[in-house]
């Protein structure tokens, strides 16, 4: 056994020690038989959370109603979840509440795929009753039971199936691929933020583009928040070299390709944060600017390193150029910049105040432009003194 499930083992322990059964299941499971790095240690157990709570000194509530408690041991936190099923599903949303039970299988027969429906015990041995590792082995996503009825119940498992085909490279079992296609406008009942996160995932996979394909032919794009609902936008994305772009370049890409001009809008729609829309609307400018022009120190300084190389990545993608010698030449040319950011020019707006001795206005943002243009193209050095006198000398002041 190997870290994370090495320092997960004691609560397992400690909940077999007081009477119960407890598993690793979920991704980690999966990512561990597939080799992949693992990230969070999903733990099931058939102790209830008020059990559990007896057991572990410090617990913090996340999902009660849904039967999750976090486990702080030694300052790390374990999500433990109770066996459960989810017996009344309404609105093919996941159910607002759910029935603990005291058997494994019937924990792991609620669950989507059958590879994410495999545990494992303290010691690795493996409990797996719906075949996942046949799936692992054929690289096949397969619903645990009827498709029909597993995407009727839960319609975000339509964004989870095709995500997974983005993040493992695997193939939809055929009857799961025509269920996607005849539920697909069931998706219209799932809140954004659940199918943005799916959404994420599928953009960073090193295989969106068999993602797109499977979006594409089931209809299923259709129901997305706009921009990825026009089809234009994924089906040309699949003429370029997208499998190691990440989410950010992604929606760059996309915002690029779109033929609707309010991107704003388009992003809003996703329920995107506030600050990651500035970004990407910055950089849709950028991505603009270079179409026609090299990248000049100004406009490097502008936009700041992380947008720089976000809209260089993008841009040489759109030329079909490779990627990796431009991206250095931009962090080269960044490092060369004289100054990288506005704190670093050695005068401010309060200076220009003083020695004008004149009322502001918006002369003062001028002025400082023009002051750092000159500092980056050199004609002046960034010195206080030195600004002072080249004002004078072009008569600007
Ligand atoms: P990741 O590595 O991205 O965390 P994951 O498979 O662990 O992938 P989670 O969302 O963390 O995904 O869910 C943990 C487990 O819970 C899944 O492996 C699956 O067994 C189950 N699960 C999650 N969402 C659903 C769902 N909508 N329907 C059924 N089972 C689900
Ligand atoms: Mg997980």
């Amino acid at each position: 056994m190997k870290e994370p499930f090495l320092s997960a083992l004691p609560i397992i322990e400690n909940i077999q020690k007081a009477g119960y059964e407890a598993y690793f299941v979920g991704g980690s499971v999966r990512d561990f038989l597939l080799g992949k790095e693992i990230h969070d240690v999903d733990i099931a157990t058939s102790a209830t959370p008020t059990e559990l709570k007896a057991i572990f000194p410090k617990t913090v509530d996340v999902g009660i109603a849904h039967g999750t408690i976090i486990v702080i041991r030694k300052g790390q936190g374990f999500e433990v979840t109770t066996y459960r099923t989810e017996a009344d599903y309404k609105d093919y949303r996941r159910p607002e509440s759910v029935s603990f039970v005291r058997h494994l299988t019937e924990d792991l027969k609620r669950r989507d795929f059958t590879m994410n429906a495999i545990a494992m015990d303290k010691n690795g041995s493996l409990v797996d009753p719906f075949e996942g590792q046949k799936a692992l082995k054929d690289k096949l996503i397969v619903t645990v039971g009827s498709a029909d009825e597993r995407f009727q119940e839960d319609a975000l498992r339509l964004m989870r199936a095709i995500r997974f085909v983005s993040q493992l490279g695997f193939r939809l079992e055929s009857e799961t691929e025509k269920a996607i296609g005849t539920y697909a406008h069931l998706l219209q009942h799932i809140a954004v933020e659940r199918i943005m996160s799916e959404m994420a995932k599928i953009l960073d996979g090193p295989y969106k583009t068999d993602a797109f394909l499977i979006l594409l032919k089931s209809g299923l794009y259709q129901y997305l928040p706009s921009l990825f609902n026009e089809r234009d936008v994924l089906v040309t994305s699949l003429d370029y070299s997208v499998s190691t772009l990440n989410e950010n370049q992604m929606w760059l890409l996309a915002l690029h390709f779109s033929h609707t001009v309010d991107s704003v809008k388009q992003l809003k729609e996703w329920k995107l944060p506030a600050k990651k829309i500035k970004v990407l609307l910055r950089a849709l400018d950028f991505l603009k600017l270079r179409i026609h022009h090299d990248w000049s120190a100004y406009h490097l300084f502008m936009a700041g390193r992380d947008i720089a190389v976000l809209v260089e990545t993008v841009y040489q993608t759109i030329q079909h150029k490779p990627v990796d010698s431009s991206v250095k030449q931009v962090n080269d040319h960044f490092d060369q910049l004289t100054i990288k950011a506005r704190n670093q020019l050695a005068v401010t707006g309060n200076d220009l105040l003083m020695w004008a001795d004149a009322p502001g206005g918006p002369w003062v943002k001028e002025l400082l432009e023009n002051i750092i243009q000159a500092v980056l193209n050199e004609d002046v050095a960034n010195d206080k003194d030195q600004i002072r006198r080249w004002i004078k000398a072009c008569g600007l002041l």
